[in-house]
């Protein structure tokens, strides 16, 4: 039936199809972080839907409690009303906020999917302000209606017209394919006089936005760490304008950075954060938290069927719970220099790894052409082509892996925070042999 189904799927399915399911395989069973197709073959899942497993497939402690929630006959559908889950998991995670950013903030239930709570977040900051305009930054992802697909970089990619207001695009300080052609700290200091610059001047082209959004570490663009310092820079440049900073943990939220949420590495205080993906416990769920001097709508002024859902609450707090109890995202900072480092090396042997980053267990290994002529920066070519052939070398190995970034170059590693030591080094083993069969 395997076969049958894929067959199916290809017919019946928008080719637009992506993740997973393009890959040829039908998962029957999944535990932690291993996946087992129907042919009874077993992967090492490096994808983790997107970044939304943190504890991995089908944790026995988010079972329990949508099992618990299913049987204590709570009501699994009731709009924004007041339930004990809600109340539940509203506290966990004000609680698991950093203090200057929760103490006092608003919780908006959104829609069920990161996207949602974006557009909430730029819907709210244009009532806050009265303004319109957004900047936003080269690479960056938001998710994929309009509004959020407006403010995302790598829009060619996704063959899209952006649309939903006037985006101002800013450069993200990507060390590897610096702008500017300079990285390192003079990239990160030209980027943010730049970005200073051009809202200060008054033919700069740029009015008064309604807000900044950004990612910490961009996801989607190809595991790309900003410096502490140039976030620092932003929150200081949009304080001083009286723009509300919007940050987007949809996919660095969690522990996935090595930090509970991505912000508290630079200690950045947002006015407002996106939050989705691992905060449902992989069921969808997504909110906008967000400062209360930004609370200016009115009854009904976004609303949604599906705010909010009991047993993604459930599931939610007690992933928020276990990841804290746990010490996970200190984990996911230790497991992710491990393989960083590991990579690095092996980056030594392979050369067409042109670059090894990321941080905690948002790894991304950007694949080159060796002989191609390097940019300003010494980054070679991308080379997509290899990527592709990786990724199916990998899968061939028994382990998921997808790409993103710039040119869809970047093997991305987002495994579940629970990922064992064993689990690492057999992800280290399984890549190594296919970035080397597929270069040959
Ligand atoms: N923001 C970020 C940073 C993301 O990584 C994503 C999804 N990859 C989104 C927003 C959109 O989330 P969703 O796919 O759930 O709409």
């Amino acid at each position: 039936p395997a076969e049958a189904i894929l067959r199916r799927q290809r017919v019946r399915e928008s080719a637009a199809r992506t993740y997973a399911r393009s890959f040829p395989i039908v998962p029957v069973r999944a535990s932690g972080m291993t996946v087992e197709g129907a042919d009874g073959r077993r992967y090492l899942d490096c994808l983790a839907g997107a970044g939304t497993l943190a504890l991995g497939h089908n944790h026995p402690v988010v079972l329990a409690a949508i099992r618990r929630t299913l049987d204590s006959g709570a009501p699994l559908h009731l709009l924004d009303l007041a339930t004990a889950e809600k109340d539940d998991f509203t506290t966990t995670l004000l609680e698991s906020l950093p203090a200057e950013f929760a103490d006092g903030a608003r919780v908006h239930f959104c829609g069920p999917a990161g996207t949602d709570a974006v557009e909430a977040a730029l819907k709210l900051m244009q009532t806050a302000t009265g303004r319109r305009g957004t900047l936003a930054f080269t690479g960056g992802y938001h998710g994929m209606t309009a509004g959020a697909l407006a403010v995302s970089g790598n829009v060619a990619v996704k063959e899209a017209l952006p649309s939903g207001g006037e985006v101002t695009r800013l450069p993200y300080p990507f060390a590897y394919r610096c702008p500017f052609g300079l990285g390192g700290e003079a990239g990160e200091r030209v980027a943010a006089r730049y970005t200073e610059r051009l809202l200060d001047d008054p033919a700069g082209g740029v009015l008064p936005p309604a807000a900044m959004i950004l990612e910490a570490v961009q996801g989607e663009g190809g595991a790309v760490p900003a410096p502490d310092g140039w976030l620092r820079e932003m929150r200081r440049i949009t304080a001083e304008r009286g723009i509300p900073l919007i940050v987007d943990e949809v996919q660095t939220g969690v522990g996935r950075t090595g930090a509970m949420w991505a912000v508290q590495h630079s200690g950045i205080v947002p006015d407002a954060m996106v939050l989705s993906k691992a905060i449902g416990g992989s069921l969808p769920l997504a909110v906008l938290v967000y400062r209360p001097q930004f609370d200016g709508w009115r009854p009904g002024a976004h609303t949604g069927t599906f705010r909010g859902n009991t047993l993604a609450m459930a599931a939610g707090a007690a992933t928020l719970r276990y990841v804290a109890e746990h010490g996970l995202a200190d984990r996911a900072d230790r497991v992710g220099r491990f393989l960083t480092g590991e990579l690095t090396q092996l980056q030594q042997r392979l050369p067409v790894i042109g670059d090894v980053r990321g941080r905690g267990l948002m790894i991304g290994v950007e694949l080159v052409d060796p002989a191609g002529e390097p940019d300003a920066c010494g980054a070679r070519p991308a080379d997509p082509a290899l990527a592709v052939r990786v990724r199916e070398a990998c899968l061939a190995r028994g382990l998921i892996v997808e790409l993103g970034g710039r040119h869809d170059a970047v093997l991305r590693l987002l495994p579940p925070l629970t990922i064992t030591d064993e689990q690492a080094r057999a992800v280290l083993d399984r890549l190594a042999e296919a970035i080397e069969a597929a270069a040959r």
